[in-house]
């Protein structure tokens, strides 16, 4: 008989759980889909997909499948062995992308980690030890590790916490001038989202994707695109960078590739990833076969038509409904992102008040996100249902009503 649970409820976080974080006041015990059931037995719909993770919903079949077939066969073994998921993982994102190496790890901020050092020494073997100098775009996210947070342009996650990593230079996102000004022979690497997640779902204009990998061409820096929220499929492409044609030297994945089981991947060309040899990065439990198993289930399903085109006619009735329900209420200037990576960005009228949207949205059992304090973010799963996708909207429609009349 296993034992009962410890009964615990939203008030214990506050008690038990270090506060990095503010949950919202229920507590989800299970989901299907884009359903989620809190303790209560209350039914939400979710347009969150655990912020850009569960990309194919929750406890879709195929993913518990593949979780449970790898659990009764192997679960970890450690990177002095290798493992069929993980080789067979790395096979099929090198055979899908420009890239023909994969490191795996645990989570976004180390695959950008280890971003960031292969870039670094790529320049240090190469060039010599002048060459670090790291470009990035104001109010970038790439993780929270250190020097993932230096590297990301957004203070407020890298001070108060001692010296930082020295080298780093921030330039405004979109600016081709601005990155031109600063890109010199001392430059390592560019590094860029190809939509700003975590600041507002904010695109980068194809002109300066283009110019980026010209001016990382002429000074030998490497281009690095942090596709950790915007990756495997959630845009309506396997990678963002393929709508744009700019290929990265090295690429960046997380979020979305496990579905919800953590796993994390940097992808490089040969002639950079040469540059890590036996020892000189590592991990413990990066690439160990469940996360593996259950990412590529992940990919066999995204990397297919039916579920990218899925994406782009979702995106599609999406913007429709929510431009109408922006008009009706003068609560959304303007809907941008591309595929189910959503931002809806509030009026001036509404400015700031992204929180009291998300707590509107709770209260008819509806999740959303917030990208910065301006910005309504949805990230569903891709393969959301229509209906689903119309009662969301429903109840998205319903929140904002009511904020209007309060
Ligand atoms: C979420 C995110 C990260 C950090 O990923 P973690 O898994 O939280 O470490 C890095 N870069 C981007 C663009 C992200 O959206």
């Amino acid at each position: 008989m296993p034992t009962p649970h410890l009964p615990v409820a939203r008030a214990d976080f506050d008690q038990v759980m270090v506060p990095t974080f503010a949950p919202a006041a229920f507590v989800p015990v299970r989901g299907q889909g884009s359903r989620v059931w809190d303790q209560s037995g209350r039914e939400l719909v979710d347009l969150t997909g655990g912020i850009a993770v569960n990309v194919l919903g929750h406890a879709h079949p195929a993913l518990v499948a593949a979780l449970t077939e790898q659990a009764g066969k192997l679960w970890h073994i450690s990177n002095v062995f290798t493992n069929e998921p993980a080789l067979r993982l790395a096979r099929k994102l090198v055979d899908a992308t420009f890239a023909d190496r994969a490191f795996f790890c645990n989570s976004g901020a180390e695959a950008n980690e280890a971003a960031f050092k292969l870039a670094r020494r790529y320049a240090f073997d190469v060039h010599g030890e002048e060459k670090v100098e790291i470009i990035s775009a104001l109010n970038s996210f790439h993780g929270r590790t250190l020097f993932t947070v230096t590297v990301g342009g957004q203070p407020k996650y890298s001070d108060g916490f001692g010296p930082k990593i020295q080298g780093i230079t921030h330039v405004p996102y979109n600016d081709l001038e601005a990155l031109k000004a600063v890109v010199s022979e001392r430059t390592c690497a560019v590094v860029l989202e190809p939509i700003q997640g975590e600041s507002g779902i904010l695109p980068a204009e194809q002109a300066y994707l283009e110019g980026a990998r010209a001016l990382c061409d002429e000074h030998d820096a490497l281009l690095i695109f942090d596709e950790v929220q915007t990756g495997v499929g959630r845009t309506g492409d396997l990678f963002a960078y393929m709508h744009s044609g700019v290929r990265p030297d090295i690429l960046t994945t997380a979020k979305s590739l496990g579905g919800g089981f953590p796993i994390g991947a940097m992808l490089a060309t040969d002639r950079v990833a040469s540059h890590f040899s036996v020892g000189t990065h590592g991990t413990t439990y990066g690439g160990n076969p469940l996360a593996c198993a259950v990412a590529e289930a992940v990919i066999d399903i995204v990397n297919t038509p039916e579920v990218l085109e899925g994406v782009k006619a979702r995106h599609q009735r999406f913007r429709t409904r929510l431009e109408q329900i922006g008009e009706r209420y003068g609560i959304f200037s303007q809907i941008r992102g591309r595929g189910l990576l959503i931002g809806c960005v509030l009026s001036p009228a509404w400015k700031g008040r992204a929180k009291d949207v998300f707590d509107a949205a709770e209260r008819e059992a509806l999740m959303v996100l917030q990208a910065g304090p301006d910005v309504v973010r949805l990230a569903p799963s891709l393969v959301i249902e229509q209906a689903d996708i119309d009662e969301g909207l429903d109840r998205l429609e319903r929140a904002i009503a009511k904020l209007v009349d309060a």
